[in-house]
């Protein structure tokens, strides 16, 4: 597979909650151009633990990134740095988190807001530091850094899901309704975006509970949606780990060696894929964790 992927995370959105409000993309799961799945988050179910987690595949307790407080590059090769060594585009549109766990920390708001340097793992940036920075204006400097740098990979990072959460608690309408206003955005982009050759994925780090936090084990605050759109994608049922996310995302970019733990039912094997195998030889699938899925019905395993 050689894809150009756009990796949407909806900060702090809850499985249930993108399942029942998220109208846009369930028409598109009716009209079989998407599937859901649930997704377990690793824990801490926190964001910062859970931004390393999904960009490099390694689990918070293994990667040293346990709390939001640890301020460090990342320690391990990440989607942006193996997109960049194999000459792929990098952007992001996303928290200031990101800049510091790929880029540059500490974040200085005045120097990393706006990065174009082909050198740092995100090429090209646009980050915010604010929890209310609106989702529409990220989704607008994401398009931008789109239309401007044309990038292999794209991440999109919204903040004001999970920023309704702590102000409202899960079972609110303010919660629930900020879920509803990402999904109308969301309705404005992705036709474009498959147009423009795009793979998708929208997904988020945790949830949220009804103290108006996350961080624990409560289903409601590990389980996370994970939405994929596009014909490199399988559309079956399969049980997809967090930590799966950055090697998916890595075999979609068609990326070789990246040593990452991938699922490969979540991908579609392509004819064109199959006929670049050698003969008479399988297609590899070690890589793995979840070869033979245990087909439950997504909506179901929760
Ligand atoms: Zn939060």
């Amino acid at each position: 597979m050689n894809n150009k992927v756009i990796l949407v995370v909806l900060d702090g959105l809850n499985h249930q909650v993108a399942h029942d409000c998220m109208g846009y993309l369930n028409a598109l799961i009716e009209q079989d151009r998407a599937t859901l799945y649930p997704v377990i988050s690793e824990l801490p179910s926190m964001s910062r633990p859970l931004y390393e987690c999904l960009l490099t595949g390694v689990t918070p307790a293994k990667s040293g990134i346990v709390n939001n407080d640890i301020v460090r590059l990342s320690h391990h090769s990440s989607v942006f740095s193996l997109a960049k060594q194999a000459s792929l585009t990098t952007a992001a549109a996303a928290y200031h988190w990101m800049s510091e766990l790929y880029n540059i920390a500490p974040y200085n708001a005045v120097r990393d807001r706006f990065t174009d340097d082909p050198s740092l793992n995100i090429q090209h940036g646009c980050f915010y530091h604010m929890d209310h920075y609106p989702d529409e204006m990220v989704f607008l400097d994401a398009e931008n850094l789109r239309q401007q740098h044309n990038p292999d990979f794209l991440l999109i990072h919204p903040m004001n899901i999970d920023d309704a959460g702590h102000k409202f608690g899960l079972d609110s309408s303010q919660y629930r309704n900020t879920a509803r206003g990402a999904d109308i955005i969301l309705s404005n982009y992705v036709d474009v975006w498959l147009d423009a050759g795009y793979q998708i994925l929208i997904t988020s780090d945790h949830g949220m509970n009804n103290d108006r936090s996350h961080g624990g084990i409560l289903p409601e605050e590990r389980a996370v949606p994970l939405f994929v759109i596009g014909d490199s994608f399988s559309h079956q049922p399969t049980v997809m780990q967090q930590t799966e996310l950055c090697g998916n995302v890595c075999q979609l970019l068609g990326l070789v060696d990246h040593g990452k733990a991938y699922n490969s039912a979540l991908l579609n094997k392509q004819p064109e894929f199959i006929r670049q195998q050698p003969c008479n030889t399988s297609i590899k699938t070690s890589a793995s964790t979840n070869t033979n899925n245990q087909a439950e019905k997504s909506e179901n395993s929760l």
